[in-house]
């Protein structure tokens, strides 16, 4: 299963469907899903998922490399582990999507809308992870892996589903580890895959923001190599200390919502991440309904007035103390 990306790409079933190499066990499940087994028996089971966005190449570049040092048998695997390549067609394509934002559809939402490429992908991947979490798992994680569409004030960082429990500062420390140098926790559901693998199977989940989105062979590997070597290590169980300072936190508290045709964002194209506006300041517009900064100051994340109409067009921010 060296060529998975080969083969993923070219949309092929593979002749053998399972197999072993460089010591590890593999079951390849559907295009773009391959789940990993080590030989000692483990309860821990990770969702290691990339090109949900179909642009978001460098992910899957770095995902590419792991597997060719594990089948190498270069890489320990002390996890189970899931790697999914999302969404198999817009990658071909270099397209975030399709027809539909696939980062929008998970928890059921892909029922609401009419079925095509995306909302069977929805399904399947939705299978796939329900088919992969075992009852007796002692730890299940699932990290997303993007990257974003424009510049930021911070290079890597990390957005958290909301969650009912408190997260586990483990984890976040880890995220931290990685190379994460912001964590956002969402306070409202949403239709992402962390959020459905969150609220479904209590996973500690994270959507990776690693960089700008490029084509493939453009990407400048070296800013993905933090996070690289703390997935290594993850997987071989070892301990990875980046002697980091700690991310910074944020919270949302406010959605930006493309309600019409009539929305408009006061934003420059341009504005990157996590750019801060003081209180008062107008955000958007939409028929009868203002955006306004309602804190002392607020920061943005991903601003996109070009979204599809009822979709978050953006969010906004205040640091936690
Ligand atoms: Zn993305």
């Amino acid at each position: 299963m060296e060529n998975f990306l080969a083969i993923t790409f070219a949309g092929e079933i593979p002749q053998n469907k399972s197999g072993e190499s460089g010591g590890i066990h593999w079951l390849w499940h559907e295009q773009g899903i391959l789940e990993l087994v080590p030989v000692q028996p483990t309860g821990r089971s990770l969702v290691l998922s990339c090109a949900i966005h179909g642009n978001e190449t460098a992910p899957v570049e770095m995902v590419d490399k792991l597997l060719k040092n594990l089948f190498a048998g270069r890489q320990p695997l002390s996890w189970r582990v899931l790697v999914i390549l999302g969404n198999p067609q817009a990658l071909a394509q270099n397209k975030r999507y399709l027809k539909h934002d696939l980062n929008r559809l998970f928890g059921g939402r892909w029922q609401q809308i009419a079925a095509g490429d995306e909302t069977v992908r929805t399904a399947q991947l939705e299978r796939a992870v329900s088919n992969f979490f075992a009852a007796g798992d002692e730890r299940r994680w699932h990290l997303d892996l993007h990257t974003a569409i424009r510049g930021s004030h911070h290079l890597r960082f990390g957005v958290l589903p909301m969650r009912a429990q408190p997260w586990d500062e483990q984890f976040l420390e880890w995220l931290g580890d990685a190379g994460l140098e912001a964590l956002v926790f969402h306070q409202a559901p949403g239709g992402t895959f962390t959020h459905y693998t969150c609220e479904a199977f209590d996973a500690l989940s994270c959507t990776l923001e690693l960089g700008k989105a490029l084509p493939f062979g453009t990407n400048d590997l070296s800013q993905f190599r933090q996070t690289s070597g703390a997935l290594a290590a993850l997987l071989a169980g070892e301990p990875f200390s980046a002697s980091q300072t700690a991310p910074l936190r944020y919270r949302v508290v406010q959605q930006l919502t493309r309600h019409s045709e009539a929305f408009t964002l006061y934003m420059s194209p341009k504005t990157l991440n996590f750019t801060p506006f003081p209180a008062g300041t107008v955000l958007a517009e939409d028929s009868g309904e203002r955006y306004v900064v309602q804190r002392e100051q607020e920061y943005v994340l991903f601003p996109n007035p070009d979204v599809a109409i009822g979709l978050r067009a953006g969010l906004m921010l205040e640091k936690m103390s």
